[in-house]
């Protein structure tokens, strides 16, 4: 983005000519951008889980109502989801702030990946689990051991399993993870059979609250943030992550570690 400034060049009085300046806005209009899109999030987002809690607790409060147990249990389930709804979002913005400060402190341990990635898969929460199935393959002959942050790892894990079967219209949705190993990095694929990513939406999968299709992004509780987080938990650990995508077919997210990221710590 450039802001054109037109100055006029005067000699004695006299205008001789005029001037351009072209000046870099590009980032006050990022910074710009972010915080509408935070102020936007935090009036949309927020506001409908905290609407919902409100009812929810006014109706429970009503002492002139005997309310049946399984209605109060259901209204505490809801009451639940959505405080969870907001805990999510909290964490997820505080990262994303991290990120940008340059403050993703990671703290690597020696961790091995075959353990990390059942650990992630038991995290799955079982509503969407729903007509799922995952197989995880371990390709690497012997132990596959890298320095990283185990929260971290969990959470980027988490993160590409739950996009996984979100964005997915199958019958029978269906992920892969294949654990490989080379010469410098141990390397976890994720491949689903889902609706797949169009060429042109690709490259900003990755931007903060990039979301392909809003609506349907929306109604399945996203924020458009977990990529983001992803990629720059992925930075932190000097490693990478890439995708391969064709729509109607599916997706497949590669993540990138470094083995010796022991002195990583940034
Ligand atoms: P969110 O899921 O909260 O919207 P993400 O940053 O995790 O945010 O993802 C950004 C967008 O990328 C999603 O809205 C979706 O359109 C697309 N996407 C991510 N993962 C997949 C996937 N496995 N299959 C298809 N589309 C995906």
């Amino acid at each position: 983005f450039y802001l054109l400034h037109r100055f006029s060049v005067t000699s004695e009085e006299e205008q001789i000519g005029f001037g351009l300046l072209i000046q870099d806005i590009t980032k006050e209009v990022e910074i710009d951008t972010l915080k509408d899109n935070l102020i936007s999030l935090t009036s949309h987002e927020f506001k409908t889980p905290i609407t919902t809690i409100k009812g929810s607790v006014e109706t429970l409060l009503r002492n002139d109502v005997d309310w049946e147990p399984e209605f109060k249990q259901e209204l505490l389930e809801g009451v639940l989801e959505d405080i969870e709804r907001i805990q999510q979002l909290v964490n997820d913005w505080m990262d994303i702030s991290k990120i940008e400060s340059g403050t993703m402190y990671i703290e690597p341990r020696q961790i091995h990946a075959d353990k990390v990635i059942q650990e992630s898969i038991d995290r799955i929460p079982p509503v969407l689990q729903e007509d799922a199935t995952f197989q995880f393959h371990n390709e690497v002959e012997g132990k596959a051991v890298f320095y990283a942050d185990k929260e971290r790892v969990q959470q980027v894990l988490l993160n590409l399993f739950t996009n996984a079967l979100r964005y997915n219209d199958a019958v029978h949705k269906e992920v892969e993870i294949i654990l490989r190993k080379n010469e410098e990095y141990i390397i976890i694929s994720v491949s689903d059979n889902g609706i797949g990513i169009d060429e042109k939406h690709i490259e900003r999968i990755f931007n903060r609250f990039y979301q392909v299709d809003v609506t349907a992004t929306r109604r399945s509780g996203g924020t458009g943030l977990g990529l983001a987080i992803v990629q720059g938990v992925m930075e932190a650990h000097q490693g990478k992550i890439n995708v391969e995508s064709s729509v109607d077919t599916g997706s497949t997210f590669t993540l990138y570690f470094p083995h010796v990221g022991k002195e990583v710590n940034k």
